[in-house]
């Protein structure tokens, strides 16, 4: 676990994780995509999240159990967040040093465009595997 501190790109938000999983997941969803133009490379950073300028913050509902945050001032993305509970998933970028970084999951691995491949052996979550895990967490 690693404690970083990060801030957007016009620096009026600052964002501090004190519990930063270095295995980090993809997502290929389309949402991610359109929302980022590309997959989603997301850190686990749990609840202990600092925020600084949170006025500046909009959250926008994405889905009915999460919402995504982002810099109303410059569009930086900050934050993708489970509403059941609570949890944060930052985009990996937003920690440069962020130490012993290992790509371990890809979510709806189905869902990825035929336009791009990585060559990281990873796990893979297809959108039915998906909905049969969340389905048992019920
Ligand atoms: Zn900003
Ligand atoms: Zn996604």
């Amino acid at each position: 676990m690693n404690s970083e501190s990060s801030k957007c790109l016009c620096g009026s938000v600052n964002i501090t994780a004190t519990k930063i999983n270095p295995k980090f997941t993809v997502c290929h969803c389309e949402t991610c995509r359109t929302w980022g133009g590309g997959p989603l490379f997301a850190v686990q950073c749990g609840t202990d999240i600092k925020i600084e300028g949170e006025d500046k913050v909009k959250v926008y509902e994405s889905s009915p159990w999460a919402s995504r945050g982002f810099c109303s001032e410059c569009g930086t993305h900050l934050f993708y967040r489970l509403n059941k509970t609570g949890e944060y998933n930052m985009p990996v970028g937003m920690f440069p040093t962020l130490k012993n970084l290992e790509m371990t999951m890809q979510y709806f691995s189905d869902k990825r465009p035929d336009y791009y491949c990585f060559s990281n052996e990873t796990e893979e979550m297809t959108e039915a595997d998906i909905h049969t895990y969340f389905a048992s967490q019920l």
